[in-house]
């Protein structure tokens, strides 16, 4: 209904002649609309007051290039901080340690934890040539042990043999244990999904890291879900402490606003991304495509 961003700020700033560089005035104009476009994005508002400060910093007194008109000066200035905000491009699973290296999988129930785990895991497998050990720790629920394991069947990736009765910290020592034995490279722990926050769900996340030490704590959040997005980012953060983040159904119509939230709150990188269902549809994350959705 309102147009593109670009659109948006092309208008607001096709009045202006060039008087060689931007004004306060040219950029506060420019950044109402910034500022609209990020909320419409579902950008957390925290993000969108440092974005824009960062936006206006860069912005005002900034030589208007020659070859381009404010309004396209001023994109510009939004796309590199949006970029910088996103952080790198092609951040990937570190395995930098002795094997088998153990990756913990966390996040909220039905963020797409547990078909993300055996998408890296084949990932791994496929690519990277490395041998994967894969073990559901999710005692509350059987059918998501069911679940790896069937996806596992499906990828070619080994399961941990489910032994009912342990808790989540035994079968986090069994799996890196048979990874050591069976000389695996990775052994990825797929932890319980929670609806909420909850606390007791969150200790028990953080004694299975005490107990295997994972190399990677991947956070595995909807894109869809925007703003909680952050706020399970934050929590998960403080409490276990993350090294990155798997943002799923990027496939959907979110306009990216999830990814600038988390990567701004936590400072983590964002490492893969879940485009579809199948367990094929995982992409290396890239700054400049989201930048793309959230400029619109
Ligand atoms: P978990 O409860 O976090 O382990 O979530 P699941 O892995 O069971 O995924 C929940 C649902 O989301 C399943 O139907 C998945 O197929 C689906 N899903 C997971 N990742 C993606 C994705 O990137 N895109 C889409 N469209 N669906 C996904």
């Amino acid at each position: 209904m309102f147009g593109t961003l670009s659109d948006r700020l092309s208008g607001i700033l096709s009045g202006l002649t060039r008087r060689g560089s931007l004004t306060e005035e040219d950029v506060n104009a420019a950044l109402r609309e910034v500022r609209r476009a990020l909320l419409e994005a579902d950008v957390a508002l925290e993000v969108v007051r440092s974005f824009t400060d960062k936006v206006r910093e860069r912005a005002v007194g900034a030589e208007v290039l020659k070859s381009i008109t404010p309004g396209q000066q001023v994109i510009k200035i939004v796309n590199d901080v949006l970029i910088e905000t996103l952080g790198g491009e092609g951040e990937s699973i570190n395995f930098d340690a002795v094997p088998p290296v153990p990756v913990l999988m966390v996040g909220l129930q039905g963020s797409g934890k547990t078909t993300s785990t055996a998408k890296i895991a084949k990932r791994l497998t496929e690519r990277h040539k490395k041998k994967v050990l894969m073990a559901s720790l999710d005692t509350r629920r059987p059918a998501a042990m069911e679940q790896l394991a069937i996806l596992g069947q499906q990828v070619g990736v080994q399961t941990l043999p489910i032994v009912a009765g342990q808790s989540a910290v035994q079968i986090a020592r069994r799996a890196v244990e048979a990874a050591r034995l069976g000389g695996y490279d990775v052994v990825m722990l797929d932890t319980a999904g929670r609806v909420t926050l909850d606390d007791t769900l969150m200790a028990e996340v953080a004694e299975v890291k005490a107990a295997t030490n994972p190399h990677e704590v991947l956070l595995v959040a909807d894109a869809l879900t925007g703003q909680d997005a952050v706020n399970t980012a934050r929590a998960f953060d403080a409490r276990v402490g993350l090294t990155g983040i798997v943002l799923t159904r990027m496939d959907g119509d979110s306009r990216g606003g999830a990814a600038l939230s988390m990567r701004a709150v936590t400072g983590k990188p964002i490492k893969l991304v879940g485009i579809g269902e199948k367990v094929d549809e995982l992409d290396e994350f890239h700054p400049s495509r989201v930048a793309n959705r959230i400029l619109g």
